[in-house]
């Protein structure tokens, strides 16, 4: 089985937004052993829309096209979909009450262009939206499947992912493909792979891929098989095998973040976190906070930017910022110190350091040759019972500010997990 995926919207074309919806269904269709030979995008335009609709229908075997879906005019997918397949438009009064009860529930207004959503080609069934008010919708013509999904990256993903896959799993059982991610975090990828390469056993079928981002590197293992059973068994030994292998660098499995796990092993301990942020001002919380339940552990956040912060919040020593600077060990460890005391919490993490000018390609103004840009001191403050333990790390990043206060962020919560 083989498919086209047909993204629809003038911002892709123009490069407005990034296409994230075409590389997702990709790489989900392809875990569910179907792959894609063509993804196309097209304009808001109803007959560039037509004329992609035919092409895939005679060349694939599956057909899932995201976006213009929705109730207004530019929204031109259904209309595409009529003179494709040369169908009338039935009303569905479920679909109708449906969004009636969402509106409702929200206590707003329904506009009523809001009612054509209840309107689907003949013989179409609809997915439904738990996110939204455009269904998904799916026609089965001559063999071949067409689906058209909402744009909105979390409606289309929650169709597919409960309406759609289930589906799919159902009436197509043929050869699949199972990817599973091993991630790491404090290794580069050079070094993983003298580590891995040379012992792995890899069973034949089974492939590993090496994943860099800025922080860490997913090792990717993907078993082909006959069906899902016998993925899986392929899959488990070299997976055990890695994290065997690679011990404390592997901080998780599959959709795990370092987040997730950090938060995971605060509540198992019932512990406590305070953050004294400087340089990443609120990243590190932010992305704790992504993680629902996060309230359980994480009591607060102190956004110290300025010298003067530093001092009045952490207790920072004025002459450890006279001889040292704010950019040192000392600072930091002062920084964890002040914050883990003042919060009256278990674990302290700090972070400081020089981020770097807006772009990699600007001028570095603040980078001199005591303390380059990238410098970044994180450190760790935990409460024991003999007292307060303290560590400090140091971090030479790299020359862009964005990609800095990523990396720090990444290794403050690295950091943090191997602490817990
Ligand atoms: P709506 O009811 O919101 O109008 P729709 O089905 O008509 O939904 P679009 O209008 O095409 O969808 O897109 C809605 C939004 O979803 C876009 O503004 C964009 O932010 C996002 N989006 C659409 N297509 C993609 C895509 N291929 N990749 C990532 N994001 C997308
Ligand atoms: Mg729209």
């Amino acid at each position: 089985m083989i498919a086209e995926i047909i993204t629809v919207g003038d911002e892709l074309i123009t490069g407005h937004i990034l296409n994230s919806n075409a590389a997702w269904l990709s790489e989900t269709l392809l875990e569910h052993g179907v792959k894609t030979a063509y993804q196309t995008t097209v304009g808001d335009d109803i007959a560039l829309m037509e004329s992609a609709f035919r092409l895939a229908l005679e060349r694939v075997d599956l057909v899932l096209v995201t976006g213009g879906l929705g109730p207004t005019d530019d929204d031109m997918t259904k209309k595409a979909i009529v003179k494709v397949f040369q169908r009338n438009l039935v009303y569905h009064e479920e679909i109708l009450e449906d969004i009636q009860q969402r509106y409702a529930a929200r206590g707003i207004h329904m506009p009523a262009a809001n009612q054509n959503q209840a309107l689907l080609p003949q013989g179409a069934t609809f997915l439904a939206n738990r996110l939204g008010s455009a269904v998904g919708i799916q026609i089965e013509e001559k063999g071949t499947t067409f689906l058209a999904l909402p744009g909105v990256p979390q409606e289309m993903k929650s169709i597919v992912t409960t309406e759609f896959l289930p589906w799919l799993a159902e009436t197509h059982t043929g050869p699949v493909r199972l990817t599973r991610k091993v991630r790491t975090s404090g290794i580069g990828e050079s070094a993983l792979a003298e580590r891995i390469d040379p012992e792995i056993p890899l069973p034949d079928g089974v492939k590993l891929a090496y994943l860099p981002h800025y922080f860490g590197v997913d090792l990717r293992l993907m078993a082909s098989a006959n069906d899902r059973r016998l993925a899986e068994d392929l899959i488990e030994q070299p997976q055990g095998w890695l994290k065997r292998k690679l011990g404390p660098l592997v901080y998780g499995e599959d959709s795990d973040t370092l987040e997730s796990v950090v938060g995971a092993l605060l509540r198992e301990r019932g512990a406590r976190l305070a953050l004294a942020e400087s340089s990443t001002a609120g990243m590190i919380a932010a992305r704790l906070v992504d993680i629902p339940g996060s309230s359980d552990y994480l009591e607060r956040g102190y956004v110290t930017y300025s010298d003067q912060s530093k001092v009045d919040l952490l207790h920072v020593r004025p002459t450890t910022l006279k001889k040292h600077g704010a950019v040192s060990k000392q600072c930091a460890l002062e920084m964890a110190a002040g914050a883990l005391d003042q919060a009256g919490v278990d674990f302290a993490l700090s972070v400081t350091g020089i981020a770097g000018s807006a772009s990699a390609a600007g001028p570095a103004a603040d980078d001199s040759d005591e303390k380059p840009v990238g410098l970044t001191y994180i450190a760790v403050a935990q409460k024991q019972r003999d007292g307060t333990h303290l560590t400090a790390y140091k971090f030479l990043f790299g020359p862009d500010r964005r990609t800095n206060r990523e990396r720090a962020t990444a290794a403050a919560l690295n950091l943090l997990r191997l602490a817990l």
